[in-house]
């Protein structure tokens, strides 16, 4: 029995075992492009920051979080 996955950039199947070195992705290139829209993610978090220019301690401590939960996806792999 083989088990298949959809890659997550670009829908293509991906065949899950031990040679599909980047799987979920059908391939490195998807795999950058997913971590390139992960950064693009944070670049929307971060520049509300700039306009508003009081940032409350519950307000860091909401953003420091939402970082540990971004750091553990990235180091999922
Ligand atoms: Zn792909």
């Amino acid at each position: 029995m083989t088990l298949e996955v959809n890659c997550p950039t670009c829908q293509n199947k991906v065949v899950w075992n031990e040679s599909a070195e980047y799987r979920p992705f059908c391939s490195k290139r998807c795999q950058l492009i997913d971590l390139g829209e992960w950064s693009f993610e944070n670049h929307k978090i971060s520049s509300p920051m700039k306009v508003d220019a009081e940032i409350s301690a519950d307000m860091i401590e909401d953003i420091e979080a939402m970082l540990a939960a971004n750091e553990q996806d990235f180091f999922k792999e």
